[in-house]
């Protein structure tokens, strides 16, 4: 889809935007930047429109915009049988339900359209923190971030100690706003959770938050081995759990995004992606996936829910875990009726039978 890239504004006063599903998100941000506006993406500019734009959008102006789904007013597609339509809440508004949360099941996007939102400069941070007693951080992180005002959405990566060093963290966060005292304000609580290697704070734009991948091709090789999960609130026995999984010695990469805010504004059913409550998303990257499942076990009596984009493991009860029994047998009514042959199988598949 790579040379459907093209972004152009349709109506300036409703900020509404086209986008070709081959663009990707930093050249969205830049586009949109002098206009002084911004749309919700997921965190890394290389990653292209049509998938995450079909799946969700996890990113760090989520909790005070939303998903990047919720952003959608129409889409035109191609169905498995050849056809082009349109779909939004006044046209094919079951597909249009459909599309924001497994899009990749029912067609080809060929254009999204957009309604963007007025945003002025960031506050843009990066702590290197120790993580040593990991489940008390993982805690502390949880809390600080459920208790604070929207505007702060902030991921956190965990690595696991490394020649004989301690456990360390990255929290990566966005403030949506410009003014310093605000930005110093939503950091602080952050920035006590744990003793600080190292910070760097910037006032700056999202587009240049997001010009954070190369233009080259990529030379990445082979599939990534990894486990997600959707969860409520980071528990202690969450953390504790979680802690134990990042020093099995299974998993090389592990992160937590949070959720929640503008997108539990939007009702469960609104959307193919209902898992609204969840504030916060979990992933893990490991290399053996028989090893990375049995450890990541311990983890899933705390996990609800299943955001698909982080997801590897290919087994059909991850479907159940993503769609809620309601919502996947209504994407199997669908199914059965855009695409009853399961032309569009190559992705998490939702087959007709489902219904
Ligand atoms: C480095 C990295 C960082 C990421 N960070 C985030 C993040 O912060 N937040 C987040 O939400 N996600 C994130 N993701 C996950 C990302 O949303 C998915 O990988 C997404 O599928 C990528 O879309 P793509 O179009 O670039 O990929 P592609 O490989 O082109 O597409 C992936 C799949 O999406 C479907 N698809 C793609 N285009 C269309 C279309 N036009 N119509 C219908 N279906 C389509 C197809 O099933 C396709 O196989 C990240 C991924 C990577 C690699």
């Amino acid at each position: 889809m790579s040379k459907l890239d093209a972004i152009e504004v349709l109506d300036r006063p409703g900020r509404l935007v086209r986008i070709g599903p081959g663009a990707r998100w930093m050249d969205v941000a830049a586009a949109l930047r002098p206009y002084g506006w911004a749309l919700s993406s997921g965190d890394y500019g290389g990653v292209g429109v049509g998938g995450l734009a079909t799946a969700g959008g996890i990113g760090f102006l989520g909790r005070d915009h939303g998903l990047t789904i919720d952003h959608l007013r129409a889409v035109e597609m191609v169905l498995a049988d050849g056809s082009v339509v349109r779909a939004s809440e006044a046209e094919n508004a079951d597909l249009f339900w459909a599309v924001r949360g497994a899009g990749a099941n029912f067609g080809i996007v060929t254009a999204f359209e957009f309604q963007v939102d007025e945003v002025g400069d960031v506050g843009w941070a990066q702590l290197v923190m120790d993580a040593r007693d990991t489940t008390t951080f993982l805690e502390r992180w949880g809390a600080v971030q459920e208790a604070a005002p929207r505007d702060l959405t902030s991921f956190l990566i965990v690595s696991p100690p490394r020649s004989g060093q301690p456990a360390t963290a990255i929290v990566l966060a966005m403030v949506n706003a410009g003014v310093p005292e605000t930005v110093i304000d939503r950091l602080q609580p952050l920035a006590g959770i744990a003793p600080m290697y190292d910070q760097q704070v910037v006032i700056t734009s999202y587009a240049d938050v997001m010009a954070n991948a190369s233009r080259e091709d990529h030379n990445g090789q082979g599939d990534p081995t990894t486990r997600s999960g959707l969860a409520e609130h980071i528990t202690p026995e969450f953390a504790a759990a979680a802690a134990r999984l990042i020093h099995s010695g299974a998993v090389y990469f592990f992160q937590i995004r949070s959720v929640g805010g503008a997108v539990a504004d939007v009702p469960a059913d609104a959307t193919a992606y209902a898992h609204r409550s969840a504030n916060f998303s979990v992933v893990a990257f490991g290399v053996n996936r028989q090893r990375m499942d049995r450890e990541w076990a311990r983890l899933e009596p705390y996990l609800d829910g299943l955001y698909l984009s982080f997801e590897t493991d290919q087994r059909p009860e991850r479907l159940r875990d993503a769609f809620p029994p309601h919502t996947l047998r209504r994407l199997g009514e669908l199914k059965a009726r855009y695409d009853p042959d399961n032309v569009f199988r190559d992705n998490f598949n939702i087959r007709p039978e489902e219904a």
